[in-house]
C-alpha cells in the first residue's frame, strides 16, 4: 500500500530503501517535516551516508540550533508582501506563492518557516491586484513549488495571467524537473504540460529550475527540458551554495556543463539566506568567491553563474564581488 505513494515521508522507509542502518535517533523537527519524492531518492547512492543529495533532504539535529543572525524572515518577505502570497520587491516583477506544497523538503530552504497558511481567495485577490498593477510585465510563480499545484488550480491561475495584456512573461521557479518530472509527462492524465503549451502561445515562458548538484540531473530531467524547449521556454538554473554538498569549484563546474548539455544556462548562485535552522550549510563569502573563480577558469563565460545574496530592502539581488577588484 505504502509503495504506491510517490513520496517518502518516513525516514525509516528511506533508510531501508537506501540500504542504510536505521537512524538511531529520529530527529524531530516539528517545524519542517521530512519529505522526499521517490524519484529524487532514487538518485541517492545506496549505502552512502555522505551522499550529497541525501544531505539536501536529511533532517539533522543541527537544524534545532539557535544561531545569532538567523531568523524566520531572512529576506524581508513580510515587508514586501502586498497581500498574502503576493510579493513585490523589484520593479515590474511580482512574485506569487500560490502554494506551499513541494515535492521534497530541502533542509536549507529559506521558506521553511512559512506558516502552514492556506491562502484564502488567492486567485480572486491576485486577479484584482494584477488588474490595477499595470506596470507589472512579469509574473514569477514561486512557493512552495508552483508545479505541484493541482491541475485545475493551475489552469485557473494561468487564465488570470492570460487575461492581462500587460503581463508579457511568466517565470516559473521549480524543482519538479529533477524531483517530480511526472507532472510534465503527457502520458499522465494529470500532466500540466498542455497548460504550459497554451500559456506559451501568448506569454514568454521562463523556467528557472533549482539544481544544486550535478547528480540531480538525469534522463528524466533532460526529457522535461527538451519538452519545455519545444515551447520556446528560456531555461535557467539557480543554485544555493551549500557546505558539504556543492561547495567546490569541481562540483559546480560539472554542474554547469551538465546543465548546458540539457539545454539549461546557469543564472544565480545564491549565498544562503539566513533562515532559522540552516546555519550549518553556510560558507563564507571569501570561499564562495574562490569557488566561483575556479568555475570561471574552467568554463566558457556563459556557464558562470552570478554569485548573489538577497538583502532585505535592496532594489535587486546584490552581487557578491571581490573587494580587491
Ligand atoms: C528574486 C526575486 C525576484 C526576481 O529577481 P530577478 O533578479 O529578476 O531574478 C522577484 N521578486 C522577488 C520577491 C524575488 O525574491
Ligand atoms: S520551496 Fe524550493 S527549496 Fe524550499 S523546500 Fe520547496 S523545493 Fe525545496
Amino acid at each position: 500500500m505504502a509503495k504506491s505513494t510517490p513520496f517518502f515521508t518516513s525516514l525509516k522507509d528511506l533508510f531501508a530503501f537506501l540500504e542504510l542502518p536505521e537512524p538511531s535517533t529520529q530527529v524531530a523537527n516539528s517545524r519542517f517535516s521530512f519529505l522526499v519524492s521517490r524519484h529524487f531518492a532514487s538518485k541517492i547512492e545506496k549505502n552512502n551516508p555522505n551522499d550529497p543529495l541525501l544531505r539536501e533532504i536529511l533532517p539533522t539535529a543541527q537544524e534545532n540550533l539557535q544561531v545569532e543572525g538567523f531568523c524566520d524572515d531572512p529576506v524581508g518577505d513580510s515587508d514586501s508582501e502586498k497581500e498574502p502570497g503576493i510579493l513585490q520587491k523589484y520593479k515590474g516583477r511580482v512574485l506569487i506563492e500560490p502554494t506551499f506544497a513541494c515535492s521534497l523538503h530541502c533542509r536549507f530552504c529559506f521558506r521553511r518557516a512559512e506558516p502552514k497558511r492556506s491562502l484564502e481567495n488567492f486567485l480572486a485577490r491576485f486577479d484584482a491586484w494584477l488588474s490595477q498593477a499595470t506596470d507589472i510585465h512579469e509574473v514569477i510563480l514561486s512557493g512552495g513549488d508552483p508545479m505541484m499545484l493541482p491541475k485545475a488550480q493551475l489552469a485557473e491561475l494561468f487564465q488570470v495571467i492570460l487575461s492581462k495584456d500587460h503581463v508579457k512573461t511568466v517565470r516559473i521557479h521549480t524543482r519538479t524537473p529533477i524531483s517530480f518530472p511526472q507532472v510534465f509527462d503527457i502520458e499522465n492524465k494529470a500532466s500540466i504540460y498542455p497548460l504550459l503549451q497554451k500559456l506559451s502561445q501568448k506569454k514568454k515562458l521562463v523556467v528557472v529550475v533549482h539544481v544544486d548538484h550535478p547528480n540531480e540531473l538525469d534522463d528524466a530531467s533532460a526529457k522535461v527540458f527538451a519538452a519545455l524547449q519545444e515551447l520556446n521556454a528560456i531555461l535557467l538554473n539557480q543554485s544555493t551554495l551549500l557546505k558539504g554538498i556543492n561547495d567546490s569549484g569541481e562540483v559546480l563546474t560539472e554542474l554547469s556543463f551538465k546543465l548546458f548539455s540539457q539545454g539549461v544556462l546557469p543564472y544565480y548562485l545564491h549565498q544562503l539566506d539566513h533562515a532559522t535552522g540552516v546555519a550549518h550549510f553556510e560558507i563564507s563569502d571569501a570561499q564562495a568567491l574562490q569557488i566561483v573563480e575556479e568555475v570561471r577558469q574552467a568554463v566558457p563565460g556563459y556557464l558562470v553563474p552570478r554569485l548573489v545574496r538577497e538583502i532585505a530592502g535592496e532594489a535587486s539581488k546584490t552581487p557578491i564581488v571581490n573587494p580587491g577588484r
